[in-house]
């Protein structure tokens, strides 16, 4: 019998091609793991009218560890995005994100290991809209122009932020604890307070009440805008950086782009029991099935799953291979070679086999 049971959420786009990647990599190690195979994503949406049947988050449940490809969200189609309803409706409510180079990347900076720690049930991601010109959107309007003194122009539409005490709290434990836990020096919490006074002021504020329960953890703040230029000039100052959702989601990608882009970023979505694992990039949809893209985000998502299953050795091995084949540069996907349209590229399932090779010799 399996060591562990996991659900495998292959997703769409490119997601079947990198999972199956990724699966045959943690194979590699020997790890004994049964794939729980559930569907999700547009085609199902197709067939059954959800991109997220119940099955799905029933068998997430069960096994308490999911690992997944990315998942396509049609544009205006009144089809919420499988990633964000996952992540409400199992208070995964910590969006982890380490960005840490690897010697050979095709990137501007050497040495960048900072970690993203991204809220991910609150602020303007709750979901929580009012669309333009409707009965209860000009409710709404007419309920702030009354008790605010401030006029919304009519043909608005509204998104709401809500950020809280008990949210900030968890998440800012939760950065911290990370950082205790890996031998971490500093927390910055990143925020927008001197403008959004009541969200964003709240996060500030509750995030220094809970960094002085970790004296031994540096902490400072940053405004979101000159987070942005600092990471860019001297990334090497950062560590662990904790966030609301949406500059977590920003912000993310830039570290993705400090470590040689989208290809190489993985991720987990973490709450009290459960975690699900995923690249930080989408489903490409124009690269759908044609073996191109780089599967070392999903590789190094597995990566992270080992070490959540306690797998410290195999998830060793996996990133000692990885560092290998990204060092030696020829057995990697397009967007690792100098230009993007450079012959000797592999495709995916090419770069997967040559981690494979070093794993077992
Ligand atoms: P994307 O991340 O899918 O792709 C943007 C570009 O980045 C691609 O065109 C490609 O050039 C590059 N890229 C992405 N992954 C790569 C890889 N593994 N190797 C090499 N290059 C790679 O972003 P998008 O086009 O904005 O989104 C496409 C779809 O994915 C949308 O429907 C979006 O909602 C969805 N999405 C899903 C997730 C998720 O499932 N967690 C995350 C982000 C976006």
């Amino acid at each position: 019998m399996a060591k562990y049971t996991v659900t495998l959420i292959p997703g769409d786009g490119v997601g079947p091609e990198i999972t199956d990647a990724m699966v045959k990599v943690i194979e590699a190690t020997g790890v004994s793991i049964q794939w729980d195979v559930q569907e999700a994503g547009e085609e199902v949406y197709q067939r059954e009218g959800t991109p997220l049947p119940e099955r799905v988050l029933e068998s997430i449940k069960k096994n308490k560890v999911a690992i997944k490809g990315p998942v396509t969200t049609p544009v205006g189609k009144g089809f919420r995005s499988v990633n964000v309803t996952l992540r409400q409706s199992l208070d995964l409510y910590a969006c982890l994100r380490p960005c840490k180079s690897y010697k050979g990347a095709r990137t501007r900076y050497e040495d960048i290991d900072i970690v993203i720690v991204r809220e991910n049930t609150e602020d303007l991601y709750a979901g929580i809209e009012f669309k333009k010109g409707e009965a209860e959107t000009l409710r709404l309007i007419e309920f702030i122009e009354k008790e605010t003194d401030r006029k919304i122009r009519e043909d608005s539409g509204i998104s709401i932020k809500p950020i809280s005490v008990f949210g900030t709290e968890r998440i800012v434990r939760f950065a911290f604890e990370f950082a205790r836990k890996n031998g971490r020096r500093k927390v910055t919490a990143v925020h927008k307070a001197n403008i959004m006074k009541f969200s964003d002021g709240l996060f500030l504020e509750v995030a220094q009440n809970v960094a002085r329960d970790y004296p031994d953890i540096e902490f400072e703040d940053r405004i979101v805008d000159n987070m942005c230029m600092q990471l860019v000039q001297k990334p090497e100052l950062y560590d662990v950086l904790v966030l609301p959702n949406l500059y977590g989601d920003i912000i993310s990608d830039l570290g993705a782009g400090l470590i040689g882009g989208l290809g190489l970023a993985p991720g987990a979505n973490i709450g009290d029991e459960i975690a699900v694992f995923e690249a930080t990039h989408g489903s490409a949809p124009k690269y759908k099935g044609l073996n191109k893209v780089n599967p070392l985000a999903m590789i190094l998502s597995g990566v992270m799953m080992l070490r959540h299953l306690g797998e410290d050795e195999a998830a060793q091995s996996i990133e000692k291979a990885v560092a290998e084949v990204i060092e030696e540069g020829k057995y990697v996907t397009y967007d690792m070679k100098p230009t993007p349209d450079d012959p000797t590229a592999v495709g995916t399932s090419e770069m997967a086999q040559a981690i494979i090779d070093r794993i077992k010799t």
